[in-house]
């Protein structure tokens, strides 16, 4: 099966149930199991259901993560970040989640600027690699004009599902099937 380049999350609302720069109150606290995390008022947050087994699926098929927000706080955004554990599918350890994306790219503005920026940082083109952006505000889907598949995570109380990830990833398959069949007729 074939996989994107890299793949593109929002955070808040893509992979987490807040805007963490106005719904959580800092100091934050990791729970032991990793699992999730309390800020100074009591309110627990943790990454939605589906988000850990998309992450691992798509490390373990090489794909690139880039991580796009425009968060006022991207210090507690990686904060939270390092304190959600996922399972790194290289080693099978739980590991801070932050450590699978290979590039966190924040501000305001459109996030054409936060993809190119990330794609410079790591080296690859926007324009030869189609990439997907998973994100809940569908303003967002201006990245189209860069030549990226834009995938709107629409429902707050569920934000990224396995049911939405695979149906993209099949629609990815279709829109770049050509590119697949003229390498495979040409071998
Ligand atoms: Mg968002």
């Amino acid at each position: 099966m074939s996989y994107p380049k890299a793949v593109v999350f929002d955070l808040d609302y893509t992979l987490w149930p807040c805007w963490c720069d106005t719904h959580l109150r800092p100091p934050i606290m990791p729970h032991a199991s990793g699992r999730s995390i309390t800020d100074s008022a009591g309110m627990q947050l943790e990454f939605y259901r589906d988000v850990e087994s998309i992450i691992h699926e798509l490390r373990e098929n090489g794909v690139l993560l880039i991580a796009a927000s425009r968060t006022a706080a991207p210090k507690l955004a990686k904060e939270i970040l390092t304190y959600l554990k996922v399972t790194d599918p290289a080693t099978g350890q739980k590991v801070s989640s932050i450590q699978m994306f290979d590039t966190l790219q924040w501000g305001q503005g459109t996030k054409i600027n936060h993809i190119k920026k990330a794609c410079a940082t790591l080296d690859i083109s926007w324009k030869e690699h189609s990439l997907i952006l998973f994100d809940d505000e569908s303003r967002n889907k201006d990245v189209r004009k860069i030549n990226v598949q834009f995938a709107h995570v629409p429902d707050w109380d569920k934000g990224l599902t396995r049911s939405i990830f695979d149906r993209v990833l099949q629609e990815w398959r279709e829109n770049n099937r050509q590119g697949g069949m003229k390498s495979a007729s040409s071998d």
